[in-house]
């Protein structure tokens, strides 16, 4: 694990390096040209994060942009020793002051928690770590192990109100499920304060894109093939929107012949399985999307359409086991 993260890390400063050099060579001295572009792959919160900016301010955006998403991994890890998360899960109980924005994460987080029948659940974080999906130590535990962590599990026992969160004694959270989607709306934010109105973010499987392609013609986001992840099923045609991706092909391992994946059923602690492999959700918010296909993956076919109805803020595209693909009416994808 320390071995990986010293890679990652090693990793991340090359790129950036690479990135600095690349980008303060195309824009040092002259005025930037309009049609210009820049573009930054970084490793943070565990995954690969490539943002493509456009116009003469895409330097500094980017720039701002990397900066935030640190910012944010620094905030929110669950294995950073110093993070809000890692406080509020070693506090034994008691009651940690953090952050409005900490504070605002997890209240919308239970929100959600809250319309999907705690399917999204972030208080499921002991049994993500029982399974090794942190770390990558992957294993399967005891049915025994699972039932005596899904007692501490349940998002309304989470206090969360005026700068504190208190977690139940043996509660600990894991904002992974919104953590990058959330990340990619701050860094359209950092883009567009920086005076960028065309970009497309891509945060480890969570795009967002701003304004429309250089040329005016909308953007263009593949969906992978979940039973051949080197393929495209499709692609998805959005003005500026976010689409964000759950499936079962992201983190998972095999132990003697049987696929075991990383979003968990918070009633059961096992890898979810309601019927899909792959669930795409495209709405305004990176935040909301993320949030969704977390929830969405646990829930299956049946209560997304019923939440759907219900809030209509959202588009879907649900891939099943048997590779049927089923969508919702307002959205355009093309295979
Ligand atoms: P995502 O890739 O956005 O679907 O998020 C999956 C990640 O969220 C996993 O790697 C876990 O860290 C965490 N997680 C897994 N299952 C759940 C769940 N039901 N509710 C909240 N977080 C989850
Ligand atoms: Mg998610």
């Amino acid at each position: 694990m320390k071995k990986k993260a010293i890679l990652l890390s090693i990793l991340a400063i090359i790129l950036l390096m690479v990135f600095i050099i690349y980008g303060t060579g195309k824009t040092g001295g002259s005025n930037a040209m309009d049609d210009h572009v820049e573009e930054s792959t970084i490793i943070a919160m565990d995954t690969v994060m490539t943002i493509k900016a456009y116009g003469s301010n895409a330097f500094q955006g980017i720039a701002a942009a990397t900066e935030e998403i640190y910012r944010l991994e620094n905030l929110l890890s669950t294995t950073k020793e110093g993070s809000e998360v890692y406080r509020i899960n070693h506090a034994n109980g008691e009651a940690v002051q953090v952050s409005d924005e900490t504070t605002y994460l997890i209240k919308e987080a239970i929100n959600i928690s809250s319309q999907t029948g705690g399917a999204l659940d972030i208080t499921i974080y002991p049994i993500v770590k029982c399974w090794g999906f942190t770390g990558d130590e992957f294993r399967v535990p005891e049915d025994s192990e699972i039932q005596v962590l899904l007692n501490d599990v349940g998002y309304d026992r989470v206090v969360c109100s005026d700068g504190f969160v208190k977690l139940a004694k043996g509660q600990m959270i894991d904002l992974g499920a919104v953590a990058k989607g959330y990340a990619a709306d701050r860094v359209k934010l950092k883009l567009s304060e920086a005076g960028v109105e065309n970009a497309i973010i891509n945060l480890g499987g969570n795009v967002l894109t701003m304004g429309t392609k250089p040329d005016g013609e909308k953007w263009s986001v593949g969906i992978k093939n979940p039973f051949s992840t080197s393929e495209l099923t499709g692609a998805v045609s959005i003005d500026a929107k976010a689409v964000v991706t759950s499936g079962n092909y992201e983190r998972y391992f095999e132990k003697e012949g049987k696929r075991y994946w990383h979003i968990l059923d918070p009633q059961t602690g096992y890898p979810a399985d309601a019927g899909v492999v792959s669930v795409t959700i495209v709405t305004d918010s990176s935040f909301l999307a993320d949030a969704l296909s977390t929830a969405v993956y646990v829930m299956g076919p049946e209560k997304t359409r019923e939440l759907y109805e219900k809030r209509g803020d959202f588009e879907y595209i649900l891939i099943t086991n048997n590779g049927e693909t089923i969508m919702s009416e307002n959205i355009s994808f093309i295979r």
